[in-house]
């Protein structure tokens, strides 16, 4: 049952990726993991994630 589950989380997900434009993608920023344009992107003393090294809890961080 949960393989099951997990099947058809991962198509949901692939779903959604596909559907969506990748706008979404583009306006992270590749060096903060933050969205481009705001206040938190590039910021020199935002706080950043120890595992990834982008700003902690960003879109772009590994949110471990
Ligand atoms: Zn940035
Ligand atoms: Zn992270």
């Amino acid at each position: 049952m949960k393989k099951i589950l997990l099947i058809s989380l991962t198509s949901i997900a692939l779903i959604f990726a596909t559907s969506c434009s990748s706008d979404a993608d583009a306006a992270i920023c590749g060096n903060c993991g933050d969205e481009k344009g705001t206040e938190n992107c590039c910021k020199a003393d935002a706080e950043k994630c120890e595992k990834c090294d982008k700003n902690k809890g960003s879109p772009g961080c590994c949110k471990e």
